[in-house]
C-alpha cells in the first residue's frame, strides 16, 4: 500500500512503476528486467526472492519514506519536479496554449501561459498554487 508514497515520488520527478495489482513475483521480474528498484515494507518479499535492488522501507509515514529514498539513492537535487504524470508516470510534453482552450476552467486559461499533457492519458497540468508548496515540502526533505 504504497500509493500516497508513489505519487509523491513522481511529483518528485521519479521514474516509478506502482500498482497495488502486481504480484510478488510481478514485482521480482519488472525489479529485474527493467533495473529498477524494489520499494517494499515486506521483508518477507525482499529476503524469499532474489531481489538484487531494493530499499527496505523503515517507516510508514510518507515523508519519512521519502527522506530514507533521497538519502539512499543519494539524491541532493531534484530537477524534474512535477515533469511526470501523477497517474500514468510518463513524461509530460507541452502544449501550446491555444490547444488546451475550452479543456481547461476558463479562469485557469486565462492566468497560465504554460500547460503540460499527457501523452497516455491526455490529462491537462498547469503551475497551480500548490505548486510551491509542493516544491517547498520536497526540498525540507532533501
Ligand atoms: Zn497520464
Amino acid at each position: 500500500m504504497l500509493g500516497r508514497l508513489a505519487k509523491w515520488l513522481r511529483i518528485a520527478g521519479f521514474d516509478v512503476v506502482y500498482s497495488n495489482r502486481f504480484t510478488d513475483d510481478e514485482l521480482v521480474t519488472l525489479s529485474h528486467t527493467e533495473g529498477r528498484i524494489l520499494l517494499s515494507r515486506d521483508t518477507r518479499l525482499l529476503i524469499r526472492k532474489s531481489v538484487r535492488k531494493f530499499i527496505f522501507l523503515e517507516s510508514d509515514r510518507v515523508q519519512d519514506q521519502i527522506r530514507q529514498i533521497l538519502r539512499t539513492t543519494r539524491t541532493e537535487r531534484l530537477s524534474g519536479v512535477l515533469t511526470r504524470c501523477l497517474a500514468c508516470n510518463d513524461v509530460l510534453l507541452v502544449v501550446p496554449r491555444d490547444q488546451v482552450q475550452g479543456s481547461v476552467p476558463p479562469y485557469v486559461f486565462e492566468t497560465q501561459s504554460t500547460f503540460k499533457c499527457c501523452p497516455r492519458c491526455h490529462k491537462i497540468y498547469w503551475a497551480g498554487t500548490h505548486r510551491q508548496a509542493v516544491i517547498r515540502t520536497l526540498k525540507q526533505l532533501l
